[in-house]
């Protein structure tokens, strides 16, 4: 998907004294080294300290001995216009996302805006709109919105997509979470030709949503057949057992687990795709803000979650919502690697838990502290506002370059 263009930082800068690199990769989740060299903005390489060549570095960011990840990406948000959303009546929450560690979104649709458009013209604008507001727009002065996303409505036409797409749309909105239609036979004609103009097509599975919104069975899906999958754990009501396990088995989509989902269904799906060494399809949403709520750390207490109730190590924990959602969606972000973004967090143990590290305090189910906050190798915040006190602080100073 295209990304947003804004905010890259130029030169050469270090992160150093790494206690451990969680990689987002879920087959190689940690990686050696204590040290990361970001060069314009995106990771450059990544070792020991003594072996990475220092030399032009103009400054050094010491996180102490915390872990550092990939910034949390949340699959699965319902932005109106821009930082702002209505059906909460809440400013700043993309901010307050960025500020608990998640540094970038994907729209599954504007579906909370009072008097959206309904008719053709309107939802494409609509999407046009999102796709182009969030391109130059950075909350928190880092946060990034992958807000291309189409309500389908009836009486759109192929036309629609190629202008759409264009214009920097990529997806097609959770289809029966409020677009104007669902049926399969209704749906097939503009599936088709938002995949020939590049678009990705999600669909919500499983119970109703918000008002408006339809349930899709394990029927309906296979016939659909999105490229994702989202609300495998329901929306927020779960879809019968035996539609969950059809759908993992007789699809290869990505899945969504969703936060504001069903939490029992969520350690079964885990569970169930965990056995079939399947984790690798899982990614992470939050669908907020919603009527039921909003918590800016949504991402992380899903991760703590998983973790914690599931048994999953927490850096493959951690890999279900970084590299593993975007996968799903076809972004360069979510991985510690050269050459890939360099949005950052550093991980702390919150101040009086009882786990010894970062990664402790998420499996023993503590949310951890979010320390340095980077994105696009921009330092955004020294520590996260949004969750707990963390125990070592940030400490900065110039290098030699
Ligand atoms: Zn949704």
């Amino acid at each position: 998907m295209e990304g947003p263009t804004e905010g890259r930082t130029e030169g050469r800068t270090a992160i150093v004294n790494i206690g451990r690199i969680v990689s987002g990769k879920l087959s190689e989740p940690i990686l050696a080294g204590d040290a990361i060299l970001v060069q314009d903005g995106r990771i450059l390489e990544t070792g020991f300290e003594r072996d990475l060549d220092l030399g032009g570095v103009t400054r050094i960011f010491d996180v102490q001995g915390n872990a550092v990840a990939p910034g949390l990406i949340d699959g699965h948000v319902h932005p109106a216009v821009g930082d702002w959303q209505p059906r909460l009546k809440i400013f700043d929450w993309l901010e307050a996302m960025l500020q608990a560690g998640t540094t970038s979104a994907v729209s599954q649709g504007v579906v909370h805006l009072p008097g959206r458009p309904r008719d053709p013209v309107g939802t494409k604008c609509m999407a046009i709109l999102s796709a182009k507001l969030m391109a130059s727009f950075r909350p928190g002065g880092g946060f990034k919105g992958w807000f291309g996303t189409v309500v389908l409505e009836p009486g759109l036409r192929e036309e629609d997509f190629a202008e759409m797409s264009r214009h920097g749309v990529g997806l097609v909105a959770e289809i029966g979470a409020g677009s104007g239609i669902h049926k399969p036979g209704d749906v097939a004609p503009m599936v088709a030709w938002a995949r020939k103009h590049g678009m990705k097509v999600c669909i919500h599975f499983g119970g109703a949503a918000a008002p408006g919104s339809h349930t899709i069975g394990a029927g309906e899906t296979l016939a659909i057949a999105p490229d994702i999958i989202c609300h495998l754990n329901g929306g927020s009501t779960a879809a019968p057992w035996r539609d969950i396990v059809q759908v993992v088995e007789e699809t290869r989509s990505p899945l969504e687990l969703v936060y504001n989902g069903n939490p029992r269904r969520l350690r079964e799906i885990v569970e169930l795709l965990g056995s079939r060494g399947e984790l690798d399809r899982v990614f992470l949403g939050s669908d907020q803000p919603v009527g039921i709520g909003f918590s800016p750390a949504a991402i992380l207490k899903t991760v703590v979650m998983i973790s914690s109730v599931c048994g999953i190590p927490a850096e493959r924990a951690l890999a279900l919502g970084t590299g593993n959602t975007a996968a799903a969606f076809g972004l360069e972000e979510g991985r510690i690697e050269p050459g890939r973004p360099a949005d950052l967090i550093a991980l702390d143990r919150p101040l009086g838990t009882q786990a010894a590290d970062a990664l402790g305090s998420i499996e023993v189910g503590d949310v951890p502290a979010v320390g340095m906050i980077m994105v696009d190798g921009k330092l955004t915040a020294t520590r996260g506002k949004n969750t707990p006190q963390p125990t070592k602080p940030l400490l900065i100073r110039a290098g030699g370059g």
